[in-house]
């Protein structure tokens, strides 16, 4: 922490000498002070423990740069007062406000900016107060010094402060300036050069110009842009009121406006960090999301690989050991053996097609379009849920037109969309109480060469809240739901360029469309199932 002291110092002395600009004498008063502001970030970032450092800066200031007749005593009092009110104001921000030294809030910038003025005001009465005392300032002049000192003080602090905490939390040197900083500097010192540089404008008038470059750069930037362009507007009015030899009162009077632009800067530029913030943080939360929508997805895979393999290993298993109690009896059973390991075979097979289709699907997510017959496509989509129906003794019809022209699907993806909306369906018939629950599958054709399949039940319906949410990943009204079905469903059926909608509420019904396949013949007959 002695190392935070040993810049401290220096730098504070030589900020105090470089700033010892106008000083309206005797009490050599100058129209901008920065080194409270130095003081201030100095407790703010490195503790309130640094606090005698200040003492020991303003102290060696005062000797070093300025040069107020009075004695010792006078001196270290005059000293004093403005860093005891500075080391004080740290100890509010930091124990009452419990301020963020890295000002990340409203308030945070709010404490910083009230407690800046009062303290600029309490060290002001004190520092002219001890130097009326002792005679050296006139008492006549006290509200005037006030005045100077605390307009003095308080511009150097929000100009610097600032600066500093931001510089400290936000890294700048990290990232390289883009094209558009370099025009926004330029626009900067364009607007002080019209404003200070030009004879014929009136500065005064043409001091509100400096709103705009930095109104452009606190909203592009956020509160680090704003405290930059602040410091930037603010050496750029003192070295031009330098140069021009302005009297001192102008130079505070400008220091006045200088104040408005300052506040005003600082809330603009953190109203915008806040902003970044909170997108920053909802990015997260959309990435966080998208997360775990891959591990539930994954989820959903390994349950639908898990169902899609058992049945073919479970034959496999079955066949195996018909094929053991074949040969492990006296007689001979060679045609059924063979018979047997054809179907083992087979079965094999089925389960290689399922994985093979399941990594192509997900490998790459492409689709294998091909000609399908919509009656196909139905019975595959509804032979995993056969069982379950007639448990429950649902009765699940399929009405297809005769002539119904094939459609071009993936057969696995849409028999995944079937197996969804049916298995909703048979959901929503649980527990409903009907004396004849069913499920109706149903194609036509559509317009502009599609066909149309509708899977309806008699269920109770929607729940009213599901109805606006009903194809957004996680909405579910089931104890055990994903919420994922119909968000995937809709998916791949707008893969395949159709669209899957709700088209009744109560009882629910679903519709989705294929395109025809245009490379079949005209009105191929579709095989029932
Ligand atoms: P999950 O089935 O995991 O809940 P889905 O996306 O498949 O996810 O369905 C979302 C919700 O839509 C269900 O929880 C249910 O409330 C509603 N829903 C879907 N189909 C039907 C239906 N046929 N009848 C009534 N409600 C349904």
């Amino acid at each position: 922490m002695m190392k935070a002291a040993l810049y401290y110092v220096p730098a504070y002395v030589l900020l105090d000498w470089l700033s010892y600009l106008h000083p309206v004498l005797p009490l050599a008063i100058t129209p901008w002070n920065p080194p409270p502001g130095l003081s201030l970030a100095l407790l703010l970032l490195y503790g309130l423990r640094q606090w005698p450092w200040l003492f020991a800066a303003a102290l060696l200031a005062e000797l070093l740069v300025r040069d107020v007749p009075v004695s010792w005593g006078w001196l270290a009092a005059a000293t004093a007062a403005p860093a005891l009110c500075y080391a004080g104001l740290a100890v509010v921000l930091l124990r009452v406000g419990r301020i963020d030294p890295q000002l990340r809030t409203l308030r945070d910038l709010t404490w910083l900016i009230g407690g800046a003025l009062a303290a600029a005001l309490l060290a002001g009465l004190a520092y002219v107060g001890v130097y009326t005392l002792a005679g050296v300032a006139v008492g006549g002049e006290f509200l005037a010094n006030v005045l100077r000192f605390w307009i003095g003080d308080v511009s150097g602090l929000l100009v610097t402060a600032p600066l500093l905490l931001a510089l400290a939390a936000r890294h700048p040197w990290k990232a390289r300036p883009e094209r558009e900083t370099w025009l926004q500097a330029a626009s900067l010192l364009l607007v002080l050069w019209i404003t200070f540089g030009i004879e014929f404008t009136d500065e005064f008038k043409f001091f509100y110009l400096l709103f705009l470059p930095l109104v452009w750069i606190a909203t592009r930037h956020g509160f680090l842009g704003a405290t930059l362009a602040l410091a930037l507007i603010q050496l750029g009015v003192i070295g031009f009121l330098q140069l021009g030899g302005y009297h001192a009162r102008t130079v505070m009077e400008f220091q006045m406006l200088m104040l408005g632009l300052t506040v005003t800067g600082l809330f603009l530029g953190i109203s915008v960090s806040i902003r970044q913030a909170a997108e920053d943080r909802l990015h997260q939360r959309e990435s966080d999301l998208n997360r775990a929508l891959r591990v539930a997805a994954a989820g959903e895979l390994t349950q639908a690989l898990a169902h899609e393999l058992n049945q073919p290993l479970a034959a496999v298993a079955n066949y195996a050991r018909a094929g053991q109690m074949m040969l492990a009896g006296p007689e001979r059973h060679d045609a059924l053996l063979a018979d047997t390991l054809g179907k083992i075979a087979a079965e094999a097979g089925r389960a290689g097609e399922v994985v093979h289709t399941l990594r192509e699907f997900f490998g790459g997510g492409r689709l294998h379009l091909e000609a399908c017959a919509v009656a196909q496509l139905v019975e595959e989509g509804l032979a995993p849920l056969i069982k379950r129906a007639e448990r429950r003794e649902v009765a699940l019809r399929v009405s297809l037109p005769d002539g119904l022209p094939a459609v071009r699907a993936d057969r696995v993806q849409i028999g995944t969309v079937i197996l969804n909306l049916v298995g909703n369906a048979l959901d929503a018939l649980e527990g409903a109480g009907r004396t004849r629950p069913e499920v109706e599958i149903a194609a036509e054709r559509a317009a502009q060469g599609m066909i149309r399949i509708c899977v309806s039940d008699n269920g109770a319906g929607l729940a009213p809240d599901m109805r606006e949410r009903l194809f957004q990943p996680f909405a579910t009204s089931k104890v055990d739901g994903m919420g994922l079905g119909l968000a995937i469903s809709r998916t791949l059926v707008e893969a395949h360029g159709g669209s899957l909608t709700l088209e009744g509420t109560r009882p629910a019904r679903f519709c989705f469309t294929l395109p025809i396949d245009a490379t079949a013949p005209r009105d191929q007959e579709a095989t029932r199932p």
